[in-house]
């Protein structure tokens, strides 16, 4: 159900937006690819975002090694860390006071809770794991961004579903301080858009996701806010990305409705599996793009191969 590619007179803009937890892998190389072609074929810009905002999983070497093997596939952008742009910094650790913004904004409108669960609260409240979504990978973590559980109500019904907030000029706006934030999801109202490759789209609040963190208690702000505050301050017109994080655009919908802000249009990639039918992760070594190119692949090779199928 793929539309007609956007006009060349849209004023195109579109983004690379990896994180660099890992070394890219042919899954990776054939999202990027359609991000890279969609842009070239309207004579629009594409901006390359490094999305560096979780110290734990992120490591500079991995930000370099995903530069390189994008440049050696061949995918070419006009902003970003190694180029700089009218948006810089693209580093997302370099961009704290953009997040802070729409948080504060999120927290003033009153779609904000704090949240004092540990994830073994969540897991206690969940149940058994077998009741757990499991990740591709099957290992029953929740290690990728659409994993997120759904959240229990607990902090939620402990405000009593309204935020008593303070007054506005209160210091509780400056800072999210040592505690986790959700968004505040409208239960049983269906999420719809229509994505430009996957067609009609349809995820119920409250069911196929809960209250979501947009700020962590370690500090750092949560994919959803950072994507949608970063889609929206680079003018953004396409977001181009894998099949996987369908349900966070449910989500990141609602964050610019939240913060009054437009939204771009979707373009979702269908997901390359493995032998086993299990999406590709970074822990699939073989697959990286540097162990293939180490075999002597060619950038054609690998957007071109049948060694993992789509699904
Ligand atoms: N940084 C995210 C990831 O690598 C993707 C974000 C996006 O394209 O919205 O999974």
């Amino acid at each position: 159900m793929a539309s007609a590619p956007p006009s060349p007179s849209s004023g195109y803009r579109g983004r690379l937006a990896p994180s660099p937890t890992g070394y890219l892998h042919v899954g990776h190389a054939r999202t990027f690819w359609t991000v890279f072609q969609r842009a070239r074929e309207t004579g629009g810009t594409l901006i390359m975002r490094m999305e560096d905002l979780d110290p734990d999983r992120c490591r500079p070497a991995y930000a370099d090694a995903v530069l390189e093997d994008l440049r050696w596939l061949g995918i070419r952008w006009q902003e970003g860390p190694d180029k700089g742009g009218p948006f810089a910094p693209y580093l997302q650790s370099k961009r704290r006071a953009i997040y802070l913004e729409a948080w504060r904004k999120l927290l003033r409108t009153g779609r904000l809770f704090p949240c004092r669960c540990s994830r073994k609260d969540l897991e206690t409240a969940l149940g058994a794991p077998h009741e757990r979504v499991q990740t591709a990978g099957g290992g029953g973590k929740f290690d990728t961004l659409d994993d997120e559980p759904l959240y229990p109500g607990t902090c939620r019904r402990f405000m009593g579903g309204t935020p008593q907030l303070p007054g506005p000029t209160a210091s509780v706006y400056e800072d999210p301080g040592g505690t986790n934030w959700r968004f505040r999801v409208p239960d049983g109202e269906a999420i719809e858009f229509v994505d430009r490759n996957l067609g009609p789209q349809r995820f119920v609040a409250g069911v196929d996701f809960g209250d979501f963190v947009v700020w962590r208690r370690d500090g750092v702000p949560s994919y959803q806010l950072a994507c949608v505050a970063d889609d929206a301050a680079m003018g953004i017109t396409e977001v181009v990305r894998g099949a996987d994080l369908l349900k966070s655009t449910a989500r990141q919908i609602l964050l610019y409705r939240a913060l009054g802000l437009p939204a771009p249009a979707w373009y979702h990639c269908r997901l390359v599996v493995d032998h086993n039918g299990r999406r590709l992760a970074k822990r699939h070594d073989a697959l990286s793009l540097r162990a293939l190119r180490q075999r002597g692949l060619t950038p054609m090779n690998i957007l071109s191969a049948d060694l993992p199928v789509e699904v």
